[in-house]
């Protein structure tokens, strides 16, 4: 997708500017904005003039400050976004008296392989794998979102979770290309039965043949989950296991400045900035206040459909 985005704007003549962190904007009593200021790693800096801006420097993830301040829960979380996301146009936007809507909501993800850092499909929790803490309990609905997973797992014991599956689901996400990489920096780890499971995972190898004992059950359709799980849709595992010590991630914040339908930044004090615009990760999103409003999609949604309305609207200012 960067690939194609790239020659689209190489094949309209746009200039691109690596290396360079965007630290000030000017704007003028009017609220309409004249340049910006930028640095260099050098620590040089320059300033561009511009007729229109479109903000698409995302949210706060990558900004410890901010994620305590806005997504309290997440805090101590991994942030598994691109660092360069500080927050920026949030910032800007404030104290510009830009409106700002659902700064609590996030992408979280519940499978991280810790410490290797490398994204565990979710596709073994929907295809019957399930989730254990270091006590070897399942603790929460696997089939709830893995977004919402993200915090669930980080209120485990030292912020982990295990991924216990088997070699029919190690063979539908052994394709992925992040499942190659956490097989080779050994985070998929075999156990042949049950009591070799609970040593890899330093689980109470009795609550962990009782866990394990309990899906079973409930994939043969005797008794309820306790979370609310139907684990009949799926076969119940059969051993070699596998497993995969994970933790809980933040991907990327989905609140943001709160943007009309042309994409222009909206002001507190009614009506829009007239040359601002934002997109993406900047914008607020459509998730909804939290973790729970977060789609498969909804982050490249904005910032593909906005990054659009934005770059039309914001290029129409070029010929005014
Ligand atoms: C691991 C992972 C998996 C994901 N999977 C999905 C998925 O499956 N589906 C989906 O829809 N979304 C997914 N997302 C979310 C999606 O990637 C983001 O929502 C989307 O990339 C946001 O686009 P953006 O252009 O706003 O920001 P980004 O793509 O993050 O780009 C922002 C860029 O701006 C730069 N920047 C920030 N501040 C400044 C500044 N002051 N000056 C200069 N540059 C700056 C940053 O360095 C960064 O390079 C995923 C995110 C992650 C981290």
């Amino acid at each position: 997708m960067i690939n194609g985005l790239r020659s689209a704007v190489e094949d309209a003549g746009v200039t691109i500017m690596t290396d360079c962190r965007v630290d000030q904007l000017f704007v003028n009593q009017q609220g309409r904005v004249t340049g910006i200021q930028l640095q260099r790693p050098d620590n040089s800096i320059e300033h561009i003039a511009c007729q229109s801006i479109v903000l698409a420097c995302n949210g706060f993830g990558g900004n410890p400050d901010m994620v305590k301040q806005y997504i309290p829960e997440m805090s101590e979380a991994l942030y598994f976004g691109h660092m360069g996301n500080q927050g920026d146009a949030i910032t800007w936007g404030l104290e510009l008296g830009a409106m700002t809507h659902d700064l609590g909501s996030y992408q979280g993800h519940g499978s991280v392989a810790h410490p290797h850092g490398i994204l565990i499909s979710w596709a073994l929790m929907m295809e019957g794998g399930f989730q254990i803490n270091a006590l070897g309990e399942r603790f929460s609905n696997e089939h709830g979102g893995y977004s919402e997973q993200a915090r669930q797992v980080i209120e485990q014991p030292q912020g982990i979770a295990w991924n216990i599956y088997d070699s029919r689901l190690h063979n539908i996400v052994k394709d992925f290309e992040d499942y190659r990489q956490a097989e080779k920096s050994g985070a998929v780890i075999i156990a042949q039965d049950v009591q070799q499971l609970a040593e890899i995972t330093a689980t109470p190898l009795s609550q962990l043949q009782q866990t394990i004992q309990q899906v079973n059950d409930m994939a043969a359709g005797k008794g309820q989950d306790a979370y609310g799980r139907d684990f009949t849709t799926r076969p119940a595992l059969t051993p070699p296991y596998y497993t995969t010590k994970v933790t809980g991630a933040l991907f990327h914040t989905q609140g943001g400045l709160v943007v009309d339908e042309q994409a222009r930044v909206l002001r507190q004090s009614g009506g829009s900035f007239p040359n601002l615009f934002a997109g993406g990760g900047a914008a607020c999103g459509v998730s909804g206040p939290e973790d729970w409003g977060y789609l498969s999609g909804n982050g490249l949604l904005t910032a593909l459909t906005l990054g659009r309305i934005a770059g039309t609207n914001a290029g129409k200012m070029l010929h005014l």
